[in-house]
């Protein structure tokens, strides 16, 4: 029969729970919340010595923790099940910790980002395929331990996250479980940093950790999740284009619609843009709406001119800013030409002259019969 466990919860000053301090008749240890921070982490050998300290005085296990809840940090004396209950407690994941480890993610580094995208597409099926060297014995009978080649272009890839900052010493990765990806495949961000930590950190300790995650799919659903991320950062990032990443940027939408009967439809692209990367979607969209959007009748009496419409009132935001300065992200679009000098657009005037046809042909009619 085991003997009765309590245990009392100890905190940093920043709220955030370092690990549980627990004692039953014999023992008293401290068992480190496992998604904590490294500042938490560090804080909680403080909390360990001076348990010991008070152990090593004399005091009971019981009367250890009596002791400490008294400090500052440290909650009440609680009764728990077990040292499995305590266990437990410890691996609880806050959405503060998420939150810490996408901080490691370096957002401004625009070149790390569009590396990692580069250096993930550019991977053949030669490179998921990977052999193994080593594992035969020499004529001075050494056994070379078997270990795997990784292509070239799979260790960019494994650098590139490093370069995002998606391995990061904040994830105790060989304390906590691998993540894996929901049913449909998908990580959230928070556990791509966590998995990418622990496959890039863990091939040190155990050969074959990249192969298994190519092999099963976690690399892809890491830079999946990534790539998502990031994407989502730069849309909503205020005042820098989503395109090149100059500023000054505004917040806009362009639509295009495309009014044949069959393929109906249409498209709608959003987020800051600059002045120049405005003004070329602006242009492609209405070019295309003026010169597909009229073939349906709903999409001639409403959708069309509704598209035309708003855009036109979207540019106005985008020429009110001053010309952009350099780009972070790659070249620009070429705004290129205006829609007046795009001759795709006059295919307006055929349901435009259509319309003006109906209407006069109609007016006749109607005067004609009087
Ligand atoms: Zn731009």
């Amino acid at each position: 029969m085991s003997s009765p466990v309590h245990y009392v919860t100890v905190s940093i000053p920043a709220d955030e729970i370092i690990g549980y301090l627990w004692a039953d008749d014999t023992t008293v240890d401290l068992i480190h919340r496992s998604a904590s921070s490294s500042d938490a982490y560090e804080a909680g050998a403080e909390w360990y010595r001076k348990a010991q300290d008070a152990r090593e005085r004399g005091l009971a296990p019981l009367g250890v923790l009596t002791l400490l809840s008294r400090e500052p940090g440290a909650g009440p004396v609680t009764g728990a099940t077990g040292v499995d209950a305590v266990k437990d407690l410890a691996r609880t994941v806050t959405p503060e910790d998420d939150r810490r480890l996408l901080d490691q993610l370096d957002r401004d580094n625009a070149a790390a980002w569009r590396e990692l995208g580069d250096a993930y597409d550019a991977l053949t099926d030669e490179d998921r395929t990977i052999t193994w060297g080593g594992g035969r014995t020499s004529a001075r009978g050494v056994t070379h331990v078997p270990f795997p080649r990784y292509s070239e272009p799979l260790k960019r890839v494994v650098r590139a996250l490093s370069g995002v900052g998606a391995v990061t010493p904040e994830h105790r990765w060989a304390d906590n479980p691998l993540p894996e990806p929901a049913p449909d495949g998908r990580l959230s961000p928070a556990d791509a940093v966590r998995a990418a930590t622990t496959i890039v950190r863990g091939e040190h300790f155990s050969d074959g950790t990249i192969a298994q995650a190519v092999g099963n799919g976690l690399l892809h659903a890491v830079v999946t999740a990534l790539r998502a991320w990031y994407a989502e950062q730069r849309a909503t990032a205020p005042g820098v284009c989503r395109f090149c990443g100059g500023s000054p940027a505004a917040h806009v939408a362009f639509h295009a619609h495309r009014g044949l009967v069959v393929f109906f439809g249409s498209r709608r692209t959003d987020g800051p843009m600059c002045l120049t990367c405005g003004l070329a979607v602006y242009r492609a969209y209405t070019t295309h709406t003026l010169c597909m959007g009229w073939w349906s009748p709903l999409s001639l009496f409403v959708f069309a001119p509704l598209t035309l419409v708003r855009n036109l009132l979207a540019v106005r935001t985008v020429k009110r800013l001053p010309a952009p300065g350099p780009g972070t992200l790659g070249p620009r679009y070429d705004p290129g030409v205006p829609v007046h000098r795009r001759p795709r657009a006059y295919v307006a005037l055929v349901p435009a002259l259509w319309v003006l046809f109906m209407v006069v042909t109609g007016l006749t009619g109607l005067t004609g019969g009087a």
